[in-house]
């Protein structure tokens, strides 16, 4: 067993009887960063060490744009930001140097050069460098385990978890994988089968609502009550994203 679950976020999470349990607690985890990151912590070494290095990718930054605390995100962004140029002008003095080296090659002869292609492919790793990104991937990977962890050792959380609405694809993919590689032979069959079934009847009610959500446009329907369908647009892209848009 890894050490330290936290298994509390998972149980209120399915308590909260949502689309996606690990989207909740993802959301909650990017709205605790920000909060880090822009709150009194801001000029704290250890932090602006992480930042300078890594940045934030532009899912992130456009969290923090509206946070609320303008010259924390301007000092924390300028650092950042002269530490990138440093990194950009040793990658484009290299593109410089290979357009240099191919002088006179026709372009049939560049197409395809792996070495020409590779500044723009390391600028695009810089800017899609992120330090919640980075913190975001190690601990959903702790969440997903502990939902594994908790099926395997509490009957309670079992129940809970085949009477869920199942997860956003994203997250089922991370689930089947993390399950494949971690979770006890003894559970993992029943597992696999109850997780794939709760996603078939989820995607399939969604897409009832979704569908009915396009209906209640025809006239003859106009007078019909909407149901659970009033939100179905949002719910169907969070079902099939993971959390995107608000619900
Ligand atoms: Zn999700
Ligand atoms: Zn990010």
């Amino acid at each position: 067993m890894r050490e330290h679950l936290d298994t509390m976020p998972v149980l209120e999470a399915y308590d909260a009887d949502c689309e996606c349990p690990l989207c909740r607690i993802k959301a909650k985890c990017e709205e605790q960063y920000v909060e880090n990151f822009l709150g009194g912590s801001v000029m704290e070494p250890s932090h602006r060490v992480e930042v300078n290095e890594h940045g934030f990718c532009s899912r992130h930054f456009a969290m923090m744009y509206p946070a609320g605390n303008r010259l924390g995100l301007a000092l924390i962004t300028d650092t950042y930001m002269r530490e990138t140029m440093k990194k950009i002008d040793i990658i484009a003095s290299q593109a410089v140097a290979n357009a240099r080296s191919k002088a006179g090659e026709n372009v049939f002869k560049r197409m395809g050069d792996k070495r020409l292609m590779d500044s723009g492919a390391e600028i695009m790793k810089v800017v899609d460098d992120c330090v919640f990104c980075k913190r975001l991937n190690a601990n959903m990977d702790r969440y997903v385990y502990t939902v594994i962890y908790l099926y395997e050792h509490e009957s309670g959380f079992r129940e809970k978890f085949a009477k869920s609405k199942g997860m956003c694809l994203p997250h089922f993919a991370q689930t089947l994988n993390v399950a494949a590689s971690e979770m006890s032979a003894k559970n993992l069959a029943g597992f696999t089968d109850t997780l794939c079934r709760l996603m078939r009847e989820n995607l399939e009610r969604v897409e009832k609502d979704l569908e009915w959500f396009t209906l209640k446009f025809d006239y003859r329907n106009k007078d019909k009550p909407w149901g659970s369908s009033q939100d179905a647009v949002e719910r169907a892209i969070n079902k099939l994203s993971g959390q995107t848009v608000e619900s």
